[in-house]
């Protein structure tokens, strides 16, 4: 069997992706083509843990702008993560692989509440383990949720799953003169502020010595390549 080049590691898929082609909401195409993708590693022995997003039901930054209070907007987002944990759940169990959703908001009827060695022991028996409610603080994102369980599960690096292959000097969707980077530190991904993950999600990375790995998830198959090893996206690291 082929050996995967990391053995435990941390997905961070964004909400947004999840949308799609479609305005709002779940694509089924592309959260099966994610669990598929996981299902894939897994079968590799690979441990998965993933944090997901929720920027396609509700953000609590433009709730903020529609009149909703922040913190309570704040809220709405990180509900909105536990409904794409359960959604992603569903999919990857479809495909017969274990799955537990664990949640920094306790909500026991429906998950089960984040416990650090628990989420391990999961892991260590082969199951996927899905991070939902973000932190379970508002001011924070889904990328800071990542980077902290990804040091609290002792992953060897943050896949940061994103619709763009790496990250680049200015925005390539505006500039056809972008430049993506192979590889670049945590220092200058904070000074250039470059667009990979907000400065408190980089801080903890940086602090922990804890790579990220920024690639284009939407393409099948690249979630492998990456835990082969293969040298695709934009890696951060010291
Ligand atoms: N959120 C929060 N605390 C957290 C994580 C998330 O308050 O620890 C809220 C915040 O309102 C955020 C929303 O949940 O806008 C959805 O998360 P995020 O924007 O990170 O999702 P993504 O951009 O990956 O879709």
């Amino acid at each position: 069997m082929e050996k995967p080049f990391y053995k435990r590691v941390l997905l961070k898929l964004s909400g947004e992706a999840l949308m799609g082609d479609q305005e709002f909401g779940i694509s089924s195409e592309v959260i099966a083509s994610y669990a598929r993708q996981i299902k894939d590693i897994v079968d590799l022995g690979v441990e998965v843990s993933v944090v997901i997003g929720g920027g396609n039901i509700f953000r609590g930054l433009s709730g903020a702008t529609q009149g909703v209070d922040r913190v309570t907007g704040d809220h709405m987002g990180m509900l909105a993560t536990v409904i794409n944990s359960l959604a992603l759940q569903n999919s990857i169990e479809k495909l017969g692989v274990p799955t537990r959703v664990q949640t920094a908001i306790e909500m026991p009827k429906i998950a089960e509440p984040f416990i650090k060695r628990r989420a391990q022991r999961h892991l260590e028996k082969g199951r996927v383990v899905i991070f939902g409610a973000g932190t379970g603080n508002p001011y924070f994102t889904t990328d800071t949720a990542a980077a902290l369980r990804a040091i609290e599960m002792n992953t060897e690096v943050v896949l940061k799953a994103t619709k763009v292959d790496g990250i680049y000097d200015k925005d390539p969707v505006k500039y056809s003169d972008a430049v993506k980077y192979d590889k670049v530190t945590y220092s200058e991904v904070l000074a250039k502020d470059l667009k990979v993950m907000d400065s408190t999600a980089i801080s903890l990375c940086r602090e922990n010595k804890l790579p990220i790995i920024v690639f284009d998830s939407l393409t099948e198959g690249n979630i492998r390549r990456v835990i082969m090893g293969e040298e695709i996206g934009t890696k951060v690291v010291a």
